[in-house]
C-alpha cells in the first residue's frame, strides 16, 4: 500500500514541513548533527516514536523502554537555546514547553550528546532551574 503523504509542520518548530525536516531522520538511524538529533528526538516524543528515541540513546544511559503510549504529556513547542559542537561531543541547551494536567510547564535542560562511529547519541541531561 502506498504511504499516505501528510503534510504537517514539523513538531520541532523549525518552520519546515515534517517531511523536509525530522521525518528523514526518523526513517533512518539519526541526524547529522547533535542539534538536529535533539530536534528530531523532540519530534519523536511528540509523535510517540519510541523506537527512534531508544535507538538514538547512548547505550550506557538508554532506558529499557519509555512507555510513551501511556504518557499524557502534551508537547507544545521547543526552543533550542545553545548548541556547542566539539568533535565527537556536543552540548544542546533547550526549553521544551508542555502541558501536564492542563497546566503549562517548561522543561529546561542542558543535554550531552556523543558521536560513535559517525552516529550521534543522546547521553544525558541536567535540568535547569
Ligand atoms: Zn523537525
Amino acid at each position: 500500500m502506498p504511504k499516505a503523504v501528510i503534510k504537517i509542520d514539523c513538531p520541532c518548530g523549525s518552520a519546515s514541513l515534517y517531511q523536509d525536516c525530522c521525518e528523514p531522520y526518523h526513517l533512518s538511524t539519526g541526524a547529522p548533527t547533535a542539534e538536529k538529533l535533539m530536534r528530531s528526538r523532540y519530534s519523536a516524543y511528540v509523535l510517540g516514536l519510541e523506537e527512534y528515541l531508544l535507538n538514538t540513546w547512548h547505550p550506557n544511559t538508554r532506558p529499557k523502554y519509555l512507555n510513551l503510549a501511556n504518557d499524557r504529556t502534551k508537547w507544545l513547542g521547543l526552543d533550542v537555546k545553545r548548541f556547542e559542537p566539539n568533535d565527537d561531543q556536543a552540548i544542546v541547551e533547550f526549553v521544551a514547553h508542555f502541558k501536564d494536567n492542563d497546566k503549562a510547564e517548561k522543561l529546561h535542560e542542558v543535554s550531552q550528546f556523543r558521536r560513535i562511529a559517525g552516529r550521534w547519541y543522546y547521553v544525558d541531561g541536567e535540568f535547569q532551574k
